[in-house]
């Protein structure tokens, strides 16, 4: 071959190679421009539903600046007998209010339950002051809306809201107030759906406090209140209370909350008791929990033998003692009444239980839940047959 056979092919190999190598190249740059324009077009979007959500949180701090307030803190409570529903409610919603601006502070009806000390402990919070009488004061209530359940002097007192998951109850107001209440499992997951809403950070502590709420509420996510917010609250506030088990956390808690040690049985029923009124007839329903059913059975037996006189304690026409097993998404209540008049009411009301032991009668899955069945059925029976 010559030397311009060899500079010919050598022309033609380069002009081949560069025309491969602009195609290649031209290709690649167009491909990459297609990939950033197809992220820049997704940035945007993104940016844009970012917006919308710090507009919405925006509007949704705005929406609650004219809370009719008096002089004073809020004092933010839950009920009489109190869980820690309403105990680490409190404290978590008096912390958002005082991250919007606002001078609340947390407040309760007496001391914390043995379950609900644990998860303050684990938390590091301490137990909210107790508030001995409303009146006159800024009181945001959560996990109820009953005056027979609420702090003495709150028909005396300015109510600047309600959170809660109950039956709207006794509490009213003529002024504009904050009332959020939903058919969920926990005040507490409303409470986190609420940091979210007014786009607030919930600290290590708040976290910790909620979710040990939300598991002691519906029982580890049992409960047939239970909602898919309640199942997405319990991982969220996990993961930021640093908490890996769950499950764990939850079986120390339902061992707290079974353990009456150092109690009395007078106590016991009234650990977690709660009021109620219909058709004029007041009723109060004692709430235990047991962790088999032959402990159901000596606690019921227990119960009815003190029953009595702790009916004479309260100013109540009927009482009950409720003695409930949650395990493994079985649910079983053991209902004792506190007298005569009290079992009448009850059998005509329920006369569909599973088991009479002489004792108690008996509700297997999905048993006689307090919030869920009893106090609604009831309160259906009274109104169509009131008290002469
Ligand atoms: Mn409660
Ligand atoms: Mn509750």
């Amino acid at each position: 071959m010559n030397k311009n056979a060899i500079k010919i092919i050598a022309i033609v190999l380069a002009i081949c190679i560069a025309a491969a190598a602009g195609f290649y190249f031209g290709n690649a740059r167009g491909i990459t421009e297609g990939t950033a324009q197809g992220e820049a077009q997704g940035a945007s979007q993104a940016m844009a539903a970012r917006q919308e959500l710090l507009d919405l949180q925006e509007l949704n701090r705005q929406s609650i600046a004219k809370l009719q307030l008096t002089d004073g803190p809020i004092y933010v409570i839950g009920h009489k007998s109190p869980d820690s529903d309403t105990i680490c409610s409190a404290i978590a919603y008096a912390r958002l209010l005082q991250q919007l601006g606002f001078n609340a502070q947390p407040a309760a009806n007496g001391a914390p339950n043995n379950e609900s000390k644990y998860i303050l402990k684990l938390a590091g919070a301490d137990a909210p002051p107790v508030l001995e009488d409303a009146s006159g004061k800024n009181i945001f209530l959560v996990d109820h809306s009953e005056y027979l359940q609420a702090t003495a002097g709150l028909q005396d007192a300015n109510i600047v809201g309600i959170i809660d998951h109950h039956g709207i109850g006794s509490v009213s107001t003529g002024q504009q107030v904050l009332y959020d209440a939903r058919p969920i499992g926990a005040t507490a997951t409303i409470i986190w759906l609420s940091y979210l809403n007014y786009g607030q950070q919930i600290d290590k502590q708040t976290a910790t406090l909620l979710l040990g709420a939300v598991l002691s509420d519906t029982g580890n996510l049992t409960a047939s209140t239970v909602t898919e917010a309640d199942k997405k609250a319990a991982p969220a506030l996990a993961k930021i209370a640093g908490i890996d088990d769950v499950d764990a956390l939850y079986d120390i808690l339902h061992k707290e909350a079974i353990s009456y040690d150092g109690m009395t049985d007078m106590e016991i029923l009234f650990l977690d008791y709660k009021e109620y009124e219909a058709g004029g007839v007041k009723f109060g329903i004692g709430l235990l929990n047991s962790i088999d059913e032959p402990t159901s059975k000596e606690l019921s037996a227990r119960m009815k033998a003190i029953l009595p006189e702790g009916f004479k304690t309260r100013d109540v026409d009927l009482m009950y003692a409720s003695v409930g097993i949650r395990e493994n998404g079985e649910k079983i209540d053991y209902i004792v009444p506190a007298n005569e008049y009290s079992d009448a009411v009850f059998k005509a009301a329920f006369p569909n239980y599973n088991d009479y032991d002489g004792t108690a009668y008996i509700f297997r899955t999905p048993g006689l839940g307090r919030k869920s069945r009893f106090v609604p059925g009831l309160t259906d029976y009274l109104l169509a047959h009131p008290h002469e």
